[in-house]
């Protein structure tokens, strides 16, 4: 029920260039993967009467390839292929994304939200300690936001919010 999160607060950042790609199969998947989201992204931008445009797709595979990122990690990893792109258009492309429903964000720190796939949905558990984040189920928590919505009619988002505390090897 718990997994790992790709990605915690402390582990390194993009940019291991293509030894990392060819580790990760990256070359491999590339093709198909790209597909996919510009496919998605496209048919969001259409209804709206927007563009699909290089930044966009960019800043959403970014947001797919990283798993949990800041506004920061997303830019760094854009401006591998766009160094151009400014930290003003990610944050402004990715509420663009996020009105679309494609992404979504969590706060994960007192610091700046942390972006993942839309359909990636989990609760967040962070390590005070570490730093570390690990990803939870949705369904762990059904019987509380259950609750809450049959004592209160609150509906509980439960991507939006991290529960904190310390991990098993912190203690
Ligand atoms: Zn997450
Ligand atoms: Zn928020
Ligand atoms: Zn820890």
């Amino acid at each position: 029920m718990i997994n790992t999160a790709r990605r915690g607060r402390g582990a390194v950042g993009w940019g291991g260039g293509v030894g990392w790609r060819k580790r990760h199969g990256w070359e491999r998947r590339k093709a198909n993967y790209d597909r996919r989201v510009s496919d998605s992204l496209a048919r969001a931008l259409k209804e709206r009467g927007l563009r699909l445009t290089a930044q966009r797709q960019l800043v959403l595979e970014a947001v797919r390839e990283l798993g949990h990122a800041t506004p920061d990690e997303i830019h760094a990893k854009v401006q591998c292929i766009a160094s151009g792109v400014n930290i003003t258009t990610i944050y402004r492309t990715l509420e663009l994304l996020e009105d679309l429903g494609l992404v979504t964000h969590a706060h994960l720190s007192h610091g700046a939200p942390t972006f993942h796939a839309a359909e990636d949905r989990h609760v967040h558990l962070v390590c005070r300690a570490c730093g570390h984040v690990q990803e939870l189920s949705v369904e762990s928590v059904t019987p509380l936001a259950q609750q809450l919505r049959a004592e209160r009619g609150f509906n509980l988002d439960v991507g939006h919010v991290a529960l904190f505390g310390t991990c098993g090897s912190c203690q």
